[in-house]
């Protein structure tokens, strides 16, 4: 069974239109099916506006689908409440294209990491968060030395680290990479996709990873699936697609 399966997903955004205030649906994505296996890497490509986030979003439980499935492990996760649903969340993690929106810039690294333990206790016990915390800067190329340092001390790069450090931190199975390195310069994004290979090789975590950079698909992407006006087109392996294009 694959970790994630999205079956028909259909999604979007509901908006107030016109005088009377007419509640609207407006679709984003239709008819999106898709499959990551345990360790594998799937690239979501596609223009600007396609509806990439919006998949995304739907697969980390931020949006809930108009229709369709989203299936983890097998198990149809829409619509999960309470504690389900904060398992769910420490399963998937969503990695974002800015860390600055996603790290708040008044914890300390060694609080952004431990917040994940407080959030789902049971991974490590507190008397253990400051070697766990030591260990992970270690693992994702930073200096352990540095946790009591704030986001804004690091680079955009370093920083990109640090959030991939928070997603390890709860062990997931599939991390949601969300243009996870577009916003980075070549050579910063290609040590930044070295540190996630590393990472899949060690620990079989599987990526959704998402992008409009075809250069980055090419080296990074078991499979492909390419996105046009929320639909996907064409998909299949990266030698394959690259074949056709
Ligand atoms: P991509 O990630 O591929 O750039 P998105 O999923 O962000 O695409 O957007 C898909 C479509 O959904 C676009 O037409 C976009 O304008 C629309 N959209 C995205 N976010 C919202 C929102 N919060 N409210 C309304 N429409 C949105
Ligand atoms: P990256 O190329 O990793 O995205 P940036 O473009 O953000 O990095 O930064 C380029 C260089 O500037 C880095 O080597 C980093 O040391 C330095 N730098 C960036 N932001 C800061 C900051 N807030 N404080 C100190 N140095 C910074």
């Amino acid at each position: 069974t694959p970790v994630l399966e999205l079956v028909d997903l259909v999604a979007g955004y509901r908006s107030r239109h016109g005088l009377l205030g007419r509640r609207n649906e407006v679709r984003a994505v239709a008819g999106v099916s898709l499959s990551v296996s345990a360790g594998e890497t799937v690239c979501l490509v596609g223009e600007s506006g396609c509806g990439k986030s919006t998949v995304a979003r739907a697969v980390v439980s931020l949006l809930r689908p108009f229709s369709g499935e989203v299936r983890f492990d097998g198990r149809n996760v829409t619509g999960l409440k309470g504690r389900e649903l904060k398992n769910l969340r420490r399963q998937v993690q969503l990695v974002f294209q800015d860390p600055y929106a996603s790290l708040n810039p008044k914890m300390t690294v060694r609080e952004l990491i431990s917040e994940a333990w407080r959030i789902h206790p049971g991974i490590v016990e507190p008397d253990g968060w400051d070697a766990e915390v030591a260990r992970l800067l270690e693992r994702v190329g930073l200096n352990p030395g540095h946790a009591e340092r704030y986001p804004h001390q690091f680079s955009g790069g370093q920083r990109q680290r640090i959030s991939i450090a928070r997603a390890l931190a709860v062990r997931p199975r599939l991390i949601v990479c969300d243009e996870a390195v577009s916003a980075l310069d070549v050579s910063i994004q290609a040590q930044v996709l070295t540190l996630l290979r590393e990472l899949q090789r060690d620990l079989g975590v599987a990526y959704l990873f998402i992008t409009h950079d075809l250069g980055v698909v090419r080296h990074f992407a078991d499979r492909v699936a390419v996105m046009h006006l929320g639909s996907i087109v064409e998909s299949g392996d990266t030698e394959q697609i690259y074949e056709h294009a």
